[in-house]
């Protein structure tokens, strides 16, 4: 599809809805003229057009984040002005709830109560970092005498932000919100299969007074646009959210320029449950957790090592609710959409292949509804058990509907295979025995840690982010202030 008319959300005769590039306030095409096609996972039809942006729109994007930063009125603002700025697009956010759940269920393909959810925490991170904007605050430091010695905390500038498709509206908005919260201008890469929704909130945050530059988007391919902004030699920082391989094409590019960057690259989440665990409580929590978003969770469940004496039961339990798991369109509200693309569905089915081609045993499989289009990237969730801990299966992020289950005799045995995968990430530890759970809870090498639970309800409050090749730094919470500032020192001499 080619050209375009820079009026945004605008839609065609083709019944085809055009997303155009934010940029310095505007609504820009790309200045190749050329458009990328956005198909529905739900019937693999395309429905919607963003910018192929090249590296001259990424410059374009760039250099408008560099005025907004050094020139214009932001930099006037003081937190507390920040922080409204950032409640007011929260509201408006809350306003088109309906609007942006519908979008981004279709977009990505994820039933309309988790596109709603997802919506939800965007709100809630703009609403978190409203709040948080003014309550950053920096030390004093006992020196010598005659001297006073602070700390500040700093925006880094020009930060670049590279998005998955997997959940765009919750990943975009603890970005938007921690990065502007703390002063910083922002350059924003959604994916190319999925991320229409974070235009719509670049151009609600035009509407509520956010400065132009203050935040732009620019669509297009991960090895165009995003590694154009990436290695871009005017950002100040980078922070990216997607597969380990590319994660680290960004920190090469980050360690080029000298810059900072925060990388989150997914997970292999092991549920350990031991045998005193309440089994009725845990099974539903476990199939949850790996069937939300169907299974394209960074933080997903996606490995439960039981103890060996009570796997029979706990299976007994997963087994019927993995059978009675339908994937179907969004607008149904199934219990889960099909995959984002035919790529990622080739992706998982290969997984699945392997599986079963090496002989591991299917406990149980879900099905595709008679609803679902045949163009729908839609696949059977899957429930493999006596999987041996070091098989493909139980070491990679399949990052599909598929759960794997190990078995242990002995703490010590459970603590070596939760651990031993290359990601750390979260962990969920089900028992009865508080002393049990805190050594594990400790000794597990993973970033956040539940114990007879899982996910917290999104967790917009907490730290989140990996040990491992899990990734590094931190997100969400009062900690990601941290990470999009630079501490400055300063001292007086006042005699
Ligand atoms: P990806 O890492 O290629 O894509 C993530 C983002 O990075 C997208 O915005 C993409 O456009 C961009 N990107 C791609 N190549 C780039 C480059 N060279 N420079 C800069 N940016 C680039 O992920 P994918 O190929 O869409 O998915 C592959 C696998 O990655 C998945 O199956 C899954 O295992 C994993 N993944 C993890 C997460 C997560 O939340 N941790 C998210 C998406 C994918």
């Amino acid at each position: 599809m080619n050209g375009m008319n820079g009026v945004v959300t605008s839609v065609c005769e083709t019944g085809i809805t055009v997303y155009p590039n934010i940029i310095g306030g505007r609504r820009v095409p790309p200045i190749s003229g050329e458009m990328i096609d956005v198909h529905a996972p739900g019937d693999g039809l395309v429905f919607a057009a963003i910018p192929r942006s090249n590296s001259m729109d990424v410059d374009a994007a760039v250099a408008a984040a560099r005025i907004a930063f050094e020139e214009g009125p932001w930099r006037g603002l003081s937190a507390l002005e920040r922080g409204r700025l950032l409640l007011k697009l929260s509201a408006l956010v809350t306003d088109h709830m309906d609007e942006l759940a519908e979008l981004e269920s279709r977009d990505c393909g994820k039933p309309i109560r988790q596109g709603r959810a997802d919506i939800i925490a965007l709100a809630r991170y703009l609403e978190f970092y409203g709040g948080a904007a003014d309550k950053l605050m920096g030390e004093t430091i006992p020196v010598s005498t005659g001297y006073t010695a602070m700390t500040i905390r700093e925006p880094h500038g020009v930060v670049g932000s590279i998005v998955p498709w997997n959940y765009p509206a919750q990943i975009g908005g603890r970005v938007i919100g921690a990065a502007l919260a703390t002063g910083n201008t922002l350059v924003m890469k959604p994916a190319e299969d999925a991320g229409l929704s974070l235009t719509r909130v670049a151009e609600l945050a035009l509407q509520v007074g956010f400065p132009p530059g203050v935040f732009n988007v620019i669509s297009g391919y991960g090895a165009e646009a995003g590694a154009a902004l990436a290695g871009h030699p005017g950002i100040d920082f980078v922070t990216f959210t997607g597969s380990p391989q590319v994660g680290t094409l960004i920190q090469k590019a980050a360690a080029d320029n000298h810059i900072g960057c925060t990388l989150e690259l997914g997970g292999k989440s092991p549920q350990i449950v031991f045998a005193d665990a309440d089994l009725e409580a845990t099974a539903p929590v476990l199939v949850n957790a790996i069937i939300q978003n169907a299974g394209q969770t960074c933080s997903a469940g996606s490995r439960i090592v039981v103890e060996r004496s009570i796997a029979a039961d706990l299976i007994e339990r997963l087994a019927p609710r993995f059978s009675a798991l339908v994937a179907g369109p969004y607008h149904t509200d199934p219990d889960l959409g099909p995959l984002v693309s035919a790529k990622q569905r080739a992706r998982v089915a290969s997984f699945i292949a392997e599986g079963e081609a090496g002989g591991l045993r299917i406990a149980a499989r879900g099905s595709i509804s008679p609803e679902a289009p045949a163009g729908g990237f839609y696949i059977e969730p899957t429930l493999f058990v006596d999987v041996p801990p070091h098989h493909k299966l139980a070491q990679e992020e399949i990052f599909g509907p598929v759960l794997v289950v190990s078995t242990f005799d002995t703490e010590a045995e459970a603590l070596r295979i939760a651990n031993g995968t290359d990601y750390g990430l979260v962990a969920g530890i089900w028992t009865r025995d508080g002393q049990k759970a805190m050594r594990m809870a400790r000794a597990v090498r993973s970033g956040q840690v539940f114990v007879n639970s899982y996910g917290a309800g999104g967790g917009v409050e907490l730290p989140f982010g990996g040990f491992k090749k899990s990734g590094h730094g931190r997100e969400k919470g009062f900690e990601a202030l941290n990470e999009f500032t630079a501490t400055k020192t300063i001292v007086l001499n006042h005699g």
